[in-house]
């Protein structure tokens, strides 16, 4: 057995890294350390049961609490946007 397939043993839903007892599906796609590591920014692919999907941002310090926004199809293509309409402006 591969570290993928244990990690997915316990939720029969394709597409779901979450194990155990969960009411929201996640994928797990990044986890982009920032400013030296003092943060570590995430972004997964949620589904909670019974509902659409999302887009999940997580920013969560070295210490301290986490932070969790979730967004829809249409605020995710916008930031989509601005990020990459940041990258290129700061691109040498
Ligand atoms: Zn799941």
């Amino acid at each position: 057995m591969t570290g993928a397939e244990g990690r997915n043993v316990v939720c029969s839903v394709k597409r779901c890294d979450e194990t155990g007892t969960h009411t929201v599906h996640r994928l797990y796609l990044a986890s982009i350390p920032a400013e030296s590591g003092r943060w570590m920014l995430c972004v997964n692919v949620f589904r909670p049961h019974g509902s659409g999907t999302g887009v999940e941002l997580t920013t969560a310090p070295r210490h301290g609490h986490s932070t969790v926004v979730r967004l829809g199809t249409r605020a995710a293509g916008l930031l989509r946007e601005a990020i990459t309409d940041a990258v290129e402006r700061i691109e040498p």
